[in-house]
């Protein structure tokens, strides 16, 4: 459907052209909160974010994810640095309503029974959007099928295909048995990229009137990184749904590839970064991929001291973060003492639980996100007597976290080697790595560090959020010039690059030379210097962060541009 347009050639508002129908939003993880804990990491926490603005925003949105009854997992990590899985149970009933309309989907020729809790995220605005958590531990399904919708990302490649057929089969056709009428269905990453089947089957395998409603966002800029079935598994699991011959021709001829399902049923497909988009193009070559740019949900992921500070000097800030380029209004002092604030929360926190006597006025980088190879969150620690030069005694104090995927050995091996660090430089830098990183540490750890730091393996990195946490709070970035720090990055205006811009053409080795230069330079005399010498210098570029970086990536904007690019 396009543009609705008045007599008078007006465009109507966008709530009145899209009153009655709305936007299916699908996503296997969605993180709201930290009491629903069904998400593993950035991906899902930017679907709570979509959600929460789209509210916000009140949009049309409709959005489906699966239950995961037993969440993802709660991390502990023992005093030799190895991770303990333990399994978190979580009461939905506290939270949702289940509601009674039960669907059927066909799994190893049995009819496997879905039902649906109904969570509403309202926003102060007014605007309220639905959310269904799909649960198959229904009555009357066999005990194997109920398990279905229990773990995020637990399980084998037999269970991860059952889930895909629950959240994109089931997941539409319990839209349907609500009573929604779908406009469009966003596939946020290829996980339901199934429901395409179930739209090719209800449109009677029109594939232009399939195409015209589905939205594709992938989220992985590598070719291994997207779910693959073999046929037989799929023949053997889903039964045929639609005639091999034409999964095949959509999802590939070797092996059912649920990115290339969602590319050949999408009519607009988009990368979540600029860079993105090009890595995406490469990697597709022959598809049309636009870019939206992810941003955060700004009132979420600002800490209280500065939700005052802006409640005070940019009223209305929260449902309109563009307001933020105002920053310059503020105070100075009142920036820093917002910022001490926030820092003494998180230092508190890290003494009680580690009693490793850290202090307030010690600069503190800040380094948290899934303990995963590509994120490379050792690779501060290239050199250890060169950063112990730098750090000469209490320069500078680091915090990390990080959980790894249960089943990534290299993962966890990596908190291990970090923890064999801290260990080595004890008695010259002081270190912590905190257990159980989540949405709640997460809003504790990212505004109360100066600098935030990331040092992913470009270009694995397909957008990257965390840094738009920090400079939501005036923590300044110093970080590889991939994902959205490409587009956020003004050297020594917004925070600082490590290693080169993806324009230059080196190889692997001069590009690793380069960021432990700039790693290691740029602390030594750039970042050190000016946090303990240049204070009025260090809050400018604090101030450049809200003002030129958190006004514009925040998930107000990325929702316009949905509506303005691919939802209307
Ligand atoms: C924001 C967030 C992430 C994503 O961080 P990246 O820097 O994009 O990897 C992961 N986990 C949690 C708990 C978060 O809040």
């Amino acid at each position: 459907m396009k543009l609705k347009f008045d007599g008078r050639g007006i465009m109507k508002p966008l709530q009145e052209a899209f009153r009655e129908q709305k936007i299916a939003y699908f996503s296997m993880e969605i993180g709201l909160m930290n009491e629903i804990p069904t998400y593993s990491g950035g991906l899902g926490v930017l679907a709570g974010d979509t959600i929460k603005s789209s509210a916000d925003l009140k949009l049309p949105l409709v959005a489906v994810t699966l239950l995961s009854k037993k969440g993802y997992f709660r991390q502990e990590i023992t005093k030799e640095g190895k991770q303990i899985d333990q399994l978190v149970e979580w009461e939905p009933s506290k939270n949702m309503e289940l509601h009674s309309t039960e669907v059927k989907v066909q799994i190893q020729k049995r009819g496997v029974g879905i039902k649906a809790w109904l969570y509403n995220v309202q926003s102060l605005t007014g605007g309220v959007v639905t959310i269904l958590f799909l649960d198959t531990d229904v009555e009357g399904n066999f005990p194997e099928d109920r398990e279905i919708t229990s773990f995020l990302y637990g399980g084998d490649e037999r269970y991860r295909l059952k889930q895909e057929i629950v959240l994109g089969i089931g997941g539409a056709r319990m839209l349907e048995a609500l009573g929604f009428s779908i406009r469009k269905y966003h596939m946020n990453e290829g996980h339901s990229s199934l429901l395409t089947l179930e739209l090719l089957q209800k449109y009677r395998m029109d594939i232009d009137r399939v195409r015209e409603r589905c939205i594709f966002t992938t989220h992985t800029p590598v070719e291994a990184g997207h779910d693959k079935f073999s046929y037989d598994l799929v023949q053997e699991i889903m039964g045929e749904i639609v005639p091999l011959e034409v999964l095949k021709k959509f999802g590939g001829h070797d092996r059912l590839n649920m990115t290339r399902l969602a590319l050949n049923l999408s009519e607009f497909i988009n990368g979540v970064a600029k860079r993105h988009k090009d890595v995406t193009r490469e990697l597709f070559p022959g598809y049309e991929i636009h870019s939206i740019t992810n941003g955060i949900h700004s009132y979420t992921w600002t800490c209280e001291s500065f939700k005052r500070l802006y409640d005070k000097y940019l009223p209305g800030w929260a449902n309109e973060p563009e307001l933020l380029v105002r920053v310059g209004g503020i105070p100075d002092e009142e920036i820093w003492h917002a910022h001490m604030e926030a820092k003494r929360v998180l230092i508190d926190y890290v003494n009680k639980v580690t009693n490793i006597g850290m202090d307030y006025d010690t600069l503190t980088l800040g380094f948290a996100r899934r303990a995963t190879g590509y994120k490379r969150a050792n690779l501060l620690f290239s050199d250890l007597e060169k950063l112990k030069k730098i750090s000469k005694k209490g320069m500078i104090q680091i915090v990390f976290a990080g959980k790894a995927h249960p089943k990534d050995e290299s993962g966890k091996r990596l908190i291990q080697e970090i923890f064999g660090y801290i260990e080595k430089l004890k008695d010259q830098i002081k270190i912590v790595y905190l257990e159980d990183y989540d949405m709640g540490l997460a809003a504790k750890l990212i505004p109360g560090v100066d600098v935030w730091l990331n040092t992913p393996l470009r270009p694995l990195e397909a957008s990257g959020t965390s840094g738009m946490k920090a400079a939501h709070n005036g923590v300044i970035n110093f970080s590889v010039l991939d994902g959205w720090w490409v587009e956020g990055w003004i050297e020594g205006v917004t925070g600082w690059a490590i290693g080169p811009h993806p324009d230059e053409q080196l190889s692997t080795e001069e590009t690793k030379n380069r960021e432990l230069d700039d790693l290691y330079n740029k602390l030594e005399y750039i970042i050190i210097p000016m946090f303990y010498q240049k204070r009025d210098k260090w809050i400018k570029m604090m101030e450049n962060s809200i003002g030129k970086i958190a006004y514009y990536f925040n998930s107000h904007r990325m929702m316009r541009r949905y509506v303005t690019e691919a939802y209307l």
